[in-house]
């Protein structure tokens, strides 16, 4: 079966219900991109299968793996190996970002029966991946996010990734705030992701990545459901005309 498996979830922030049945499905290696208008609940669904509190499931199946992600904490659940990039990473104040990365890479580790890194060995490879990604070693040692950029947080999001390396990967609007060597980095990571067999979900609207992402199928979200499936000329055309679609587009 595919790596995730989301079926008909359903999603409520307080009283209003914002993802009303969503389904969709992430094969080992894959990318789907996922589109749709502001408010239409992209986040949502990351926030909801990242388990984050205030999003309650009240319906519908979401499977990492064959295993029932919703019946899991949320730490539990990145440790079975969900990876999910919110749209507006937060501070850490106080941790630093090499041992909080170190941590969760070992805890994941520790999930696989896998012996832990080191702390010489994590920073070997920290550095390097840090270098990969255009991010100053410097960071590495500051608490993580504090004083850090937008395009800043959005790599140290992708450093996380590049060493945690999960088994599947939410990216929201990664791009934001990102110049054009953090864009590039973000592709050249998530094509070697995908090679090691992860799976891979973007959420972004920046039609030159997507075409350089090479997407293996493009989702429209609306009204709390996917209401298209398409590749990447869905995105092209949403690029082309919005996303109030003319009748015809939708049916043919
Ligand atoms: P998107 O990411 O597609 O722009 P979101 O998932 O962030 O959309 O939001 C979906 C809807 O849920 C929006 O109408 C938004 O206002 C609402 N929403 C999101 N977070 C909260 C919250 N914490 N409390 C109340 N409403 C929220
Ligand atoms: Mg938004
Ligand atoms: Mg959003």
């Amino acid at each position: 079966h595919p790596l995730l498996q989301v079926r008909d979830l359903r999603v409520q922030i307080g009283e209003r219900t914002v993802l009303e049945s969503v389904s969709l499905d992430v094969a080992a290696g894959s990318l789907i991109v996922l589109m749709g208008a502001n408010g239409s609940g992209k986040s949502t669904l990351g926030m909801a299968l990242a388990g984050h509190p205030n999003y309650h499931v009240t319906g519908g199946q979401a499977l990492l793996a064959g295993q029932d992600l919703l019946a899991l904490e949320a730490h539990e659940r990145a440790r079975a190996g969900l990876f999910v990039s919110f749209q507006s990473p937060p501070d850490i104040p106080g941790v630093k970002n090499n041992l909080f990365i170190r941590t969760a890479l070992n805890a994941q580790r520790e999930a696989r029966g896998e012996e832990p890194l080191d702390a010489f060995d994590f920073l070997a490879s920290a550095k390097q991946s840090a270098q990969a990604l255009g991010l100053p070693q410097a960071m590495l040692g500051r608490p993580v996010n504090e004083g850090f950029s937008g395009g800043e947080r959005k790599r140290n999001e992708l450093l996380q990734l590049s060493l945690l390396k999960p088994r599947v990967a939410l990216l929201d609007e990664i791009d934001s705030g990102m110049d054009v060597d953090g864009v590039r980095a973000v592709v050249t990571l998530l094509a070697r992701l995908r090679s090691e067999g992860v799976g891979v979900v973007v959420i972004s609207h920046y039609l030159q990545m997507i075409e350089q992402l090479e997407p293996d199928s493009v989702l429209r979200l609306d009204a709390g459901r996917i209401a298209e499936t398409g590749d990447v000329e869905l995105a092209r055309s949403i690029a082309q005309t919005g996303f109030v679609r003319p009748r015809e587009a939708v049916e043919a």
